[in-house]
């Protein structure tokens, strides 16, 4: 049987996949990091879609056209910023997958690619959010039908390595 996951090291604006997941701010009004390279490689047409969407509270996420991105739609999830792990962060961070899964379920996709939400600039670190990422979406995908492939992207080898470790082990 085919991985269902699969972790790699990429530049996830340029996955061909039916969406890409982008980790956005509660503004969704652009950002720098992994926000900055998508709005980039998607064109202005992303911003625009955004300023209609009114937002997005932490831990949901929203959908939008993929418009020049090789995906056919981007999914900007809004992940927690990391107070030390008081603040109820996992469980926030645990709703940006399951509701970028349904989202996806929604509209019959079979695809999907993740970044390492929080990671960067919100400061959630990589161990825990790679554990909180694989459970929440190994979870998720017992319950839908048509996710063929969900890639957990990753920007670094170091990145790599932390989903490897969580991906071949006991499941
Ligand atoms: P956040 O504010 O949610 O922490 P960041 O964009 O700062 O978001 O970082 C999230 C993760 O995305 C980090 O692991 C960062 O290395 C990674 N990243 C940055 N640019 C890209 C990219 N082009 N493709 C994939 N991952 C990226």
């Amino acid at each position: 049987m085919p991985t269902l996951l699969q972790a790699l090291h990429a530049d996830i604006t340029t996955l061909q996949v039916d969406a890409i997941v982008n980790a956005a701010n509660p503004s969704l009004l652009g950002g720098g990091g992994v926000d900055g390279a998508i709005h980039q490689a998607a064109g202005p047409e992303l911003l625009s879609a955004c300023q209609k969407l009114g937002g997005c509270r932490t831990g949901d996420a929203k959908l939008t056209k993929g418009f020049n991105l090789p995906a056919r739609y981007i999914i900007l999830a809004v992940g927690p910023v990391w107070h030390g792990g008081t603040r109820n962060e996992p469980a926030l961070l645990a709703g940006c997958y399951r509701r970028s899964i349904e989202l996806v379920e929604g509209l019959e996709l079979h695809t999907l690619a993740f970044p390492g939400i929080s990671t960067g600039s919100y400061g959630y670190p990589v161990e825990q959010a790679a554990e909180v990422a694989v459970n929440t979406v190994r979870d998720a995908l017992s319950q839908t039908s048509c996710i063929e492939k969900v890639y957990f992207c990753c920007f670094s080898s170091y990145d790599l390595q932390v989903y490897r470790r969580l991906l071949d082990g006991p499941q």
